[in-house]
Formats: structure tokens, C-alpha cells, sequence
């Protein structure tokens, strides 16, 4: 079977590729943590409670390309479990607790730490995720607000900070 494109693929029409250096995994997880983009730490990472912006507001980068799906739920239950299942072993082993406070504490503690860390925790994995280039995190980072711009031809070999740093 003969498939034909409509257009020559020309490879020297490339679009020039930037030297910008992109945020250690550490530092990234840490800026993404904090609902900020784990390029620039500026702009906004969620537009809405777990709802990632398309583009970060101050550098540009493409934000929505990630792939999160149900890792930050796992952690987050790995996390709660632990803190509310040791909680309730501790004050229901050493003191007398009313049968109300149990049905409404609980819970409660629960759901408030889940919906305290959710979106911290899925942060985390985004930035994550663009530090190892995973995903939609594989092309270049643009320039960062304010920075000074590179600019790397075609045919250059890719800029050595652009290369496997993790
Ligand atoms: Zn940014």
C-alpha cells in the first residue's frame, strides 16, 4: 500500500532550538509543589482546582502535555492512609472516644488531607515529568522571563545544558 503526503518533509526547516538550561528535578518538583511552573516558578501551573493551565502566563512553556493520570491519587493515599491509620490505631487503642466523634472525625481528617494535597502531589509529578523530559515535557523549554536567548542553528549540535541533566 502506497500512502502519499501531500507535502515534502524538508529537514532543514526545522525551527531553531534554544540553550535554555531546564530546572534540576529537585528544585522543579519543589516549584511545581507549589502550583508554580517547574521552568520559570512564575507563572501558575493550575488554572482550576487540578486543572493544568495550557501555557505557563510568564515563560510561555506548554504545560497541558503531561501525563499525571492516577499516580498523584496513589501517593496521595499511600500518604493519608498512613497519618489517618496511624491516628485512629493511637486514639482508639489509648483512649475512650465517642462513637460520634470517631464517624465525623475521621472522615473528615481524610477528606480534608486529600483535597490538602492533591494538587501539591500531582504538581510534584508534573515537575517530575519535565525534568526527565517525559511526555509532553520532550522538546525545549523556551527562554526564561528575562533571560538572555541563545539562539542554536540547524545543523549545531544541541546545546550541552539541553542534554540529559536530571
Ligand atoms: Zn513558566
Amino acid at each position: 500500500m502506497l500512502i502519499e503526503t501531500t507535502h515534502a518533509i524538508d529537514p532543514s526547516a526545522e525551527p531553531p532550538r534554544v540553550a535554555v538550561e531546564r530546572t534540576r528535578l529537585i528544585p522543579a518538583m519543589a516549584l511545581s509543589f507549589l502550583c508554580r511552573c517547574p521552568h520559570c516558578g512564575e507563572g501558575k501551573l493550575f488554572g482550576r482546582f487540578l486543572k493544568t493551565r495550557p501555557h505557563c502566563e510568564a515563560c510561555g512553556m506548554k504545560l497541558d502535555g503531561h501525563r499525571a493520570d492516577d499516580f498523584p491519587p496513589y501517593i496521595v493515599i499511600f500518604v493519608v492512609g498512613h497519618i489517618v491509620g496511624y491516628l485512629i490505631l493511637t486514639f482508639e487503642m489509648g483512649y475512650d472516644v465517642p462513637l460520634w466523634v470517631s464517624v465525623t472525625l475521621w472522615p473528615g481528617l481524610t477528606l480534608g488531607l486529600v483535597a490538602l494535597l492533591l494538587q501539591p502531589v500531582k504538581g510534584a509529578v508534573i515537575g517530575l515529568q519535565y525534568a526527565t523530559r517525559m511526555h509532553g515535557f520532550q522538546v525545549s523549554p523556551p527562554p526564561r522571563p528575562g533571560a538572555e536567548e541563545t539562539r542554536v542553528g540547524p545543523g549545531d549540535p544541541a546545546p550541552a545544558a539541553d542534554i540529559g541533566r536530571v
